[in-house]
């Protein structure tokens, strides 16, 4: 049984908050982008948040959670998709936003807090040195780096470097185990895969070491299709050709730009389809070229907007990725949407067979990546959503069609990924978390050693109602 009154004493000094309100806000994060996870978690709250404002602090708060048997779920800044940051039994989150020193830059690499939102990681190297991050999520202005390397894949910078999980974009990790004398461990190499996308079960992150790349002044350009499949064939070559730098490919099919992008409207046709992208300024030149080639038009482009126009439109990074589909919800709440792998060679085949098998209950959504050194697209098409059962059906369909699905309905690290458990993930677990109380209740292979991951059946963490 947990003894939070004790924990509480343990932890004398440490910032704690347990306003019910504010503590069921800081446990929450976009869960609800899921009708299904709004369903099975809407009444998840932690009893206390709190906020360490050092590593020493962040020592003592996992030391007196593995006395007391307290759970602890960890939190950047809660907007990871699948209610991983969620508390599903309770007991403490601790928000990790005060570690946010900037360390050494080099050129190359930075060392950061965990805590620290990408934006304002990537302004100190910019400022030093002309440098940014290789890659970040569409919520570069909001989310931690720790977040995004413990709950988070890829995103804007994909197409040049791949993901995450692919060696060389993460440096080092600096983790705190979860034991009666936690342990503070530099992770590396090969060993980084135990506690990246692990949802924080296995260790908490303190410190990331980055590697960084040239930084640049990225020019938004949406370029306008009367077909969508011009517009996914066009990304497909662009992401191909050598010699341009972009940063971002993501072909968007009508009707979704004109109705969701509410801001950019006044630039579209409700019937037009879209390539989101960002050019370095020096590229711009063979950009346009590129487009002329292909009698494609360019219907915005940011170096050519007034100042005005600037200061209301968002940055081409947030009509992207999971952006897309946030713009949607905005509109129309009554949305969802799939993650969806479209494999190399026959990615374009694919898109197109699904678009034809979906048409406008499922609108396209595209995102051009480097995924195992060849060129490819992810899918985050937005759901026109009318039930559970259909929502299966139609990821059913995908799979059944060679597109292998990463469920967003499901809070697990198993079911939103491989439907597999991951051995080096839970023999770390074993090491760093002993008595299970890191976010319990995400990884199945943990909870229940003996789930049947070809059963087809949801796994249902029974601490769930613990947290109610
Ligand atoms: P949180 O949501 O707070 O946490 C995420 C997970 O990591 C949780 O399981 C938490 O327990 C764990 N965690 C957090 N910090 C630590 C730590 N220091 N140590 C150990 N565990 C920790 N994701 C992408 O990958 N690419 C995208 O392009 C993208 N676009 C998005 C767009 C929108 C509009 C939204 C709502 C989400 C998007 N996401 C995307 C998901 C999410 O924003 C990112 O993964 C983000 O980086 C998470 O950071 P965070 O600080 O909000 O983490």
């Amino acid at each position: 049984m947990a003894d939070l009154a004790k924990f509480r004493a343990l932890i004398d000094g440490v910032r704690i908050e347990d306003n019910a309100q504010i503590v069921k806000q800081k446990s929450r994060d976009f869960y609800w982008y899921s009708p299904v996870l709004k369903r099975q978690l809407d009444h998840v709250t932690a009893d206390l948040i709190v906020t360490p404002r050092d590593e020493a602090e962040v020592i003592r708060i996992l030391a007196a959670a593995y006395e007391t048997g307290v759970p602890v779920t960890t939190r950047g800044t809660g907007t990871g998709n699948y209610g991983q940051a969620m508390p599903l039994s309770g007991g403490v989150v601790m928000a990790l936003t005060e570690l946010k020193q900037v360390g050494a830059i080099r050129p190359g690499s930075v060392t950061a807090g965990a805590g620290i939102v990408i934006s304002e990681l990537d302004a100190a190297t910019r400022a030093h040195s002309g440098q940014e991050l290789r890659l970040h999520p569409s919520t570069y202005r909001t989310a931690t780096i720790g977040g995004f390397i413990a709950g988070g894949s890829g995103g804007v910078g994909s197409i040049n470097w791949g993901g995450l999980r692919d060696l060389g974009n993460v440096i080092r990790a600096r983790v705190v185990t979860c034991e009666a004398s936690p342990r503070v461990l530099d992770i590396t190499g090969d060993d980084l895969s135990k506690v990246m996308h692990a949802y924080g079960t296995n260790g908490v992150i303190t410190e990331v070491e980055m590697p960084l790349t040239a930084a640049y002044d990225w020019i938004d350009v949406l370029v306008g299709f009367d077909d969508f499949m011009a517009a996914v064939r066009f990304g497909d070559e662009l992401g191909n050709e050598d010699g341009i730098l972009v940063k971002e490919i993501a072909p968007i099919a009508a009707p979704v730009p004109y109705d969701y992008f509410l801001r950019h409207q006044k630039f579209l046709r409700r019937d037009q389809s879209v390539v989101v992208v960002m050019v370095a300024p020096h590229a711009m030149g063979a950009f346009e070229t590129f487009v002329a080639r292909r009698k494609a038009e360019i219907v915005y482009r940011s170096d050519k907007a007034t100042a005005e126009e600037l200061k209301s439109l968002p940055p081409a990074y947030e009509l992207a990725w999971n952006h897309t589909t946030l713009r949607g919800l905005r509109v129309d709440p009554s949305i969802t949407y799939l993650q969806v792998l479209y494999p190399f060679p026959t990615h374009v085949e694919s898109v197109e067979r699904m678009v034809g098998l979906l048409g406008d209950e499922v609108p396209a959504h595209c995102e051009f990546v480097r995924f195992d050194g060849r060129v490819t697209c992810f899918g985050l098409p937005i759901v026109r959503y009318t039930s559970e059962p259909r929502l299966d059906e139609i990821m059913r369909l995908h799979e059944a069609n060679g597109c292998p699905i990463f469920n967003p309905h499901r809070y697990t690290l198993e079911e939103g990924g491989m439907k597999q458990s991951d051995p080096i993930q839970l023999a770390f677990k074993r090491e760093a978390d002993p008595k299970g109380l890191l976010n319990p209740g995400k990884m199945i292979a943990w909870e229940d050693p003996d789930f049947d991951f070809s059963s087809g059946k949801l796994f249902l963490f029974p601490g769930l109602a613990a947290a109610a």
